[in-house]
């Protein structure tokens, strides 16, 4: 495929956007080459400056759950768009997305929305602080929780794909208050309670990874964390800006049944517009301003473009919930189809999915955190995610990324990435 014009808007980028891109994951940095721009997309589609046609499996890294340009959300914008973008003053419809997203999620009572997960998730934590008096968390090597201060200790997503998973510009004073665990390993859990007893205010983990590529919590280790919260007096945060609304109605609290005591959303739940937000029961949720002394605002928060997208969404998944089944379906089709091809040819790897989410990783021992998912050779990941583009096959650009599938896709779709895997394989022995 060609790419030249994507190449020059890539150099023009990056005379006045730092490295060219918003969000550095989308530079291409861990797979080399020039990242592509897009003209527009529809469906499963991605169109892009140079005309090709790509079929995504990043869904926007996860809000476009329907597909692309899916019509009862466009209009839904469009209309909201003709009354006017902004206000600054309540409107009934921050009311109406509330109300649907407390009926789908099990656990919670109120909700507060914020402009992205970042914002969700240090307002959560801030939420914590507040409501336990104490200042200490607790973190996952690997999990991201957004870009605020006290979350890129060991992060992951871009943070990882970078090298540099301790950022600059963090202070010691903050990365004191983050203590680092590790995932799928409760013993690393306990430890830290015990070192810092009666410090903690909150566990935040994504309850299913997907900053690592996609890992999937083993058997009683989300249970293990609700337990040694509920001894300790340490909240629980379940991070679902990946996962909610997405591997259930109610996300992973209602897939795998355990209690979080606050949740926090992104991405789905904004229909691809700018939304995040936490939510949890009225007695934590309380301690928020104006009810109580936690502060957090937002002069765009509940915009309503937002909530309008966001609303449509919800309601999409909420009356048509057979879509849950589908994308799980049409995942495990191409989970078992790129397996098969790859072990027929005899390519060392793990893919580990969940529901629509899922990662590959060439290596040979199971990735079940932050250490095993960085033991995956990259060079092999660069060729096979060129390898895939070039055969008009869109896949997460770093392997410390999931994937996420699309209503939209088809059987077909599947079946030409399963194909055009099986085309170059024998580069990735
Ligand atoms: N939490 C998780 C689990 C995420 O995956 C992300 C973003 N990928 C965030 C938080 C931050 O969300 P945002 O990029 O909207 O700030």
């Amino acid at each position: 495929m060609i790419y030249k014009r994507s190449s020059a808007l890539f150099d023009e980028a990056k005379k006045y956007i730092p490295g060219g891109v918003n969000s550095p994951v989308r530079a291409f940095n861990a797979v080399g080459g020039d990242p592509i721009f897009v003209k527009k997309a529809e469906g499963a589609y991605l169109y892009d400056e140079d005309d090709n046609k790509l079929i995504d499996y990043i869904s926007s890294w996860g809000p476009m759950i329907l597909g692309h340009a899916f019509p009862s959300v466009v209009d839904a914008v469009v209309k909201r768009t003709k009354l006017g973008t902004s206000y600054g003053i309540p409107t009934e419809l921050e009311t109406k997305i509330a109300k649907l997203a407390v009926e789908m999620v099990p656990n919670i009572d109120k909700i507060r929305f914020v402009n992205s997960g970042t914002e969700a998730c240090m307002s959560a934590v801030r939420l914590a602080r507040g409501y336990t008096g104490k200042d200490k968390i607790i973190k996952f090597a690997g999990c991201y929780h957004g870009h605020s201060d006290s979350f890129l200790i060991q992060a992951g997503s871009g943070a990882v794909t970078f090298g540099e998973p301790n950022s600059p510009g963090v202070t010691k004073g903050t990365a004191m208050d983050t203590l680092l665990a590790h995932y799928n390993d409760l013993e690393s859990v306990k430890t830290l309670i015990q070192e810092n007893h009666g410090d903690i205010a909150c566990i935040i983990i994504e309850p299913v990874a997907g900053n690592m590529g996609c890992i999937v919590p083993e058997e009683g280790f989300l249970e293990g964390l609700r337990q040694l919260c509920d001894e300790n007096n340490i909240l629980l945060i379940f991070d679902e800006v990946m996962t909610g609304f997405r591997l259930a109605p109610g996300g992973v609290q209602e897939l795998l049944g355990v209690r979080a005591d606050i949740v926090t959303f992104g991405k789905v739940i904004g229909g691809g517009l700018p939304v995040g937000a936490f939510a949890g029961k009225s007695e934590i949720m309380n301690h928020l301003a104006p009810d109580g002394p936690v502060y957090q605002a937002g002069t765009l928060s509940g915009n309503p473009l937002a909530m309008a997208a966001g609303y449509a969404m919800l309601t999409e998944l909420n009356t048509n919930r057979g879509i849950f089944e589908r994308l799980d379906k049409k995942t495990k089709t191409l989970h078992q189809g790129m397996k098969k091809v790859l072990e027929d040819a005899g390519v060392v790897h793990r893919i580990n999915r969940i529901g629509s989410m899922l990662s590959i990783h060439f290596c040979e021992n199971p990735v079940t955190d932050f250490k095993s998912a960085a033991h995956g050779n990259n060079d092999k990941f660069k060729t096979y995610f060129h390898g895939m583009l070039d055969r008009g096959v869109y896949m997460p650009p770093s392997a410390f990324e999931s994937y996420f599938l699309n209503d939209a896709l088809s059987y077909e779709d599947i079946d030409h990435t399963i194909k055009a895997l099986s085309e170059f394989v024998d580069e990735l022995k």
